[in-house]
């Protein structure tokens, strides 16, 4: 298997150089993306206008995805589902379906682990492991369509990782999911999620692309934000937000600004007053997210200290909103089920 080549991650052009590489004209490439992508098929035997002397060539020469189903976690009551893949290596990754009366999303991984040792976070007691490439990222999407014979309407890149630690692939990978040749999941339905590099936002600002972009600001205070976040101290919160007001300009989106609010650290009135004076300071919308336990030293605030919290930064212009998180009954904070896995490969 190893030799041969993944066509998942490919874009179009590139299935179309494949196809003149193992002697074929150049329109089969475009059959093959449109099989792989639209079809979303797994087998060359279903690619039913392909002649078979072809497909035989394919399947000695080519393969479509290798993410292997190792766990699948449906116990939570809100009808998300969590997935975990076993890649080639021995490694786990996971992607949480998430449906909702009008979508359905996915929250996708962009590494193995993670190297930015957020305080509150199950994937960073895993350490970074390696990037994921493009074909990891965008068949973690086309496996659970196929599972699910269902389409996905949005895609977030919340999952395990730093999605602009992995910039190049991500992008490449959130191209060819919005491709309307292709997967044609909307551009303005994919958000990607940094905890702030703040150089990587500018680049991202500056190219010019359409994907949503969220922030995980987590704190105000710099000094509480680099003891949370330790990449604070490498792009400290003035950085940051600077990078975000720059997109926002350039860009003229709105971008996200996310928050997990952790009991009696980061949700007292002062923490809402200082968020309340950056976020009247450029367009951006406010995404609550109470902590959802990973078994360590943080605990989630109570409903009533949600809401207080909510009221102390209203009224917001652009929006504010409360993520309750999906399935805290199973598992759902990102990195937990891949991290119980993990301990088990070691
Ligand atoms: S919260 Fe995100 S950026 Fe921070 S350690 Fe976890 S996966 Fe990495």
């Amino acid at each position: 298997m190893k030799n041969k080549t993944n066509l998942v991650g490919l874009t179009l052009a590139e299935c179309e150089a494949f196809a003149e590489k193992i002697g074929e004209k150049k329109y089969r490439g475009r059959q093959l993306y449109k099989w792989i992508y639209v079809k979303k098929t797994a087998f060359f035997d279903e690619m039913t206008d392909l002649p078979a002397l072809l497909r035989d060539k394919l399947a000695e020469t080519a393969r479509i995805g290798f993410l292997e189903i190792a766990d699948v976690d449906d116990r939570s009551l809100s009808g998300s589902v969590k997935y975990l893949f076993k890649l080639p290596d021995n490694f786990f990754i996971e992607s949480v379906y998430i449906p909702d009366v009008s979508r359905k999303t996915l929250c996708i991984s962009s590494q193995v682990g993670c190297a930015l040792n957020c305080r509150f976070c199950a994937t960073a007691k895993l350490g970074l492991k390696r990037h994921l490439s493009t074909g990891e990222i965008v068949d973690q999407v086309l496996t659970i369509m196929r599972m699910r014979d269902e389409e996905i309407s949005n895609i977030v890149f919340m999952g395990m990782g730093e999605p602009f630690a992995n910039y190049e692939n991500v992008i490449k990978a959130a191209t060819l999911l919005s491709d309307d040749n292709g997967l044609a999941i909307g551009a303005r339905r994919i958000v990607i999620s940094t905890a702030g590099i703040a150089d990587k936002i500018i680049r991202y600002a500056d190219e010019g692309h359409k994907f949503r972009l969220a922030i995980s600001l987590n704190s105000p205070f710099q000094e509480q934000r680099s003891q949370l976040m330790p990449i604070s101290r490498r792009w400290d919160v003035n950085n940051v937000l600077a990078a975000v007001k720059y997109y926002a300009k350039k860009s003229r989106k709105i971008p996200t600004l996310e928050y997990v609010l952790l009991d009696g650290l980061n949700d007292t009135k002062e923490h809402a007053t200082a968020l309340k004076k950056i976020v009247k300071s450029m367009p951006c919308k406010v995404n609550l997210i109470p902590y959802n336990p990973t078994g360590d030293n943080f605990s989630r605030p109570g409903a009533a200290q949600v809401n207080q919290f909510a009221q102390w930064l209203l009224p917001l212009n652009a929006g504010l909103s409360v993520r309750w998180s999906k399935g805290d009954d199973s598992n759902a904070a990102c990195g937990q089920l891949a991290g119980k896995k993990q301990e088990w490969v070691r």
